[in-house]
């Protein structure tokens, strides 16, 4: 439990300051609401996929509906200069007691961001694992960051209307919340919301773990955490919290059936329509080529000739030839983790015919090391065809976006994707196979018409994804038709504004839930709300 006496927990008065009315409203002209966002990344602390990018992106744009939004995650190795030092508590989960440093610091100006210091359990190389294998101890590394958190909302003046889980890292604030665990009577009225930003990773681990969390005694945990070969992390959030997200309807409506449900389908099945799919926006300020410091020239949709500077940027910038041929050719870029979700499969199947195309690759990431060894060997072969780096590297990413023609995501499922919401923004026409926010956000190109948005290919297979690219490639000679598809995009709005709004109708469902519960009958409590009192 949270150790008592030792901090009265204010994350305003770390920062300086003053409390904001509690009377004030919000945009929707309700009250503000007070939202503890639980999260294992957010950018520009730690970052290894979409997520980062979205909690950041998602918390900033909730701030400016006028809602009171802090943040808390892990002070990793990778996040060692961020913050300043803010006090410190002993978080205890299950029956060990954890000595864990606060470190303050802020998203923009609005959005409180809590870094938990706890050396043993963060200060090492990864996230989540290194060389290939999960950290054996992630149960207790993200049983803390929940229980801290929840603890710093118990602490605060006014305890949080909503404590928003993402992913099964933070996934046991729902079943810490609803298992009443002793330090915690505070947050009885708190909604907990569980965004699924991807159901692959469910937080999977030994039945014993729940001892070590606390959790064992806690009735009906063990046999509802219960999945595969384990307990899931995931499966909790998905049934203990008030409502559950993931991040746009094509996935929403993909999770519930068997194919893509990955064994948690049932449970998404029960939640009905309290399960909801918002489609993740993008910062705006952040990847915006009008003013991107990663590029060399600015450009926009009316003047698009800064975008050639990039390409040729980006050429140089993997060693390729930088002669007129290569300038003109079509360059296709690809910015993704190196794992079979992203399709990498599919390339494999046909990399040697990828080079036979009329057009230049330049791919960044990393991951698995059969699929970096894969575009290694391609790149190899066709030294002036095909540029690789393997590595994490953000300014690159940038470039890419800014400097390629065409983006590839043949993605075998895809929660929502931000990389081609980032292509459709920055005139990079996506290429991309219908699946779930794939297929919410790319608009297949009609020539008839002039519509569309990109080119979008149904069947996981590398002979459609070989007929989508060569259909691209064809309307990328006709400079007005290409033209056209990218000032489509770039016209479109994928800004968090909508989203958070759409958020903030869940979180007001899920706060009346969370009431009446707290105040409530066996008969009000609904699919989710299980307590143990
Ligand atoms: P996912 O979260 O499944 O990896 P998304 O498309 O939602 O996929 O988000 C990926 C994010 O991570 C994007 O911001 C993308 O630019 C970034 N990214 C992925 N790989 C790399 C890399 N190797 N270097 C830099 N950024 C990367």
């Amino acid at each position: 439990m949270w150790s008592k006496g030792e901090v009265e927990y204010d994350d305003r008065r770390m920062s300086g300051e003053m409390p904001p009315d509690a009377a004030a409203r919000a945009a929707d002209g309700e009250a503000r609401l007070r939202v503890v966002m639980v999260v294992s990344e957010a950018v520009p602390f730690a970052k290894t996929g979409g997520l980062a990018d979205v909690s950041s992106a998602f918390s900033l744009a909730l701030a400016g509906l006028g809602h009171d939004v802090s943040l808390v995650l892990p002070r990793y190795r990778e996040a060692a200069d961020a913050g300043s030092p803010a006090g410190r508590v002993t978080v205890t989960v299950g029956e060990v007691a954890y000595e864990v440093g606060l470190f303050a610091a802020s998203l923009g100006r609005d959005v409180r961001v809590t870094l938990l210091d706890c050396p043993p359990l963060y200060d090492r190389e990864g996230l989540y694992g290194a060389g290939g294998r999960d950290h054996p101890d992630n149960p207790a590394r993200f049983g803390l960051l929940v229980r801290a958190a929840l603890g710093l909302g118990a602490a605060a003046p006014e305890p949080p209307s909503v404590i928003h889980a993402h992913d099964w890292q933070a996934a046991l604030g729902p079943v810490m919340l609803s298992a009443g665990l002793p330090g915690l009577e505070r947050l009885r009225g708190s909604a907990s919301v569980q965004t699924i930003h991807n159901l692959a990773y469910q937080g999977v681990f030994p039945p014993d773990c729940l001892g070590a969390l606390g959790l064992a005694e806690a009735a009906g945990v063990a046999s509802t955490l219960a999945h595969k070969t384990g307990v899931s992390f995931l499966k909790g959030g998905i049934v203990y919290s008030d409502a559950v997200t993931t991040v746009s309807p094509g996935y929403a409506r993909e999770i519930v059936g068997a194919e893509f449900g990955r064994g948690l389908d049932p449970s998404l099945r029960e939640r009905g329509t309290s399960l909801t799919g918002i489609l993740n926006g993008i910062d705006v300020d952040v990847w915006d080529p009008t003013a991107d410091p990663h590029l060399p020239a600015p450009f926009s949709a009316g003047d698009l000739e800064g975008k050639r500077a990039s390409k040729r940027a980006v050429i140089e910038c993997y060693g390729l030839p930088t002669d007129e041929a290569t300038l003109t050719r079509p360059l296709v870029g690809m910015v993704s983790r190196m794992v079979p979700q992203k399709g990498l499969d599919l390339l494999a199947e046909i990399s040697d015919d990828l080079a036979g195309l009329d057009a230049t690759f330049v791919v960044l990431g990393t991951g698995m090391a059969e699929y970096q060894a894969l575009w290694q060997g391609l790149a190899a072969r066709h030294p002036a065809q095909v540029g690789v780096h393997v590595g994490f590297d953000e300014a690159r990413a940038h470039l890419v976006e800014g400097g390629a023609d065409l983006f590839l995501m043949p993605s075998r499922f895809e929660p929502c994707g931000l990389n081609q919401l980032y292509s459709l923004r920055y005139g990079t026409v996506p290429v991309v196979r219908a699946t779930g926010g794939l297929a919410d956000t790319v608009r297949p190109f009609d020539p008839a018409t002039g519509q569309g948005t990109g080119f979008v290919f149904t069947e996981y297979s590398a002979a459609a994804l070989m007929a989508s690219l060569r259909a691209a490639l064809a309307v990328f000679g006709d400079r007005a038709a290409w033209r056209r598809i990218q000032v489509n995009g770039m016209a479109e709005d994928h800004s968090w504004d909508v989203s958070a709004r759409e958020y903030v109708k869940v979180y007001r469902r899920a706060v009346a839930s969370a009431r009446r519960r707290a105040g409530g009958t066996a008969e009000q409590a609904g699919p989710g709300s299980t307590r143990f009192e």
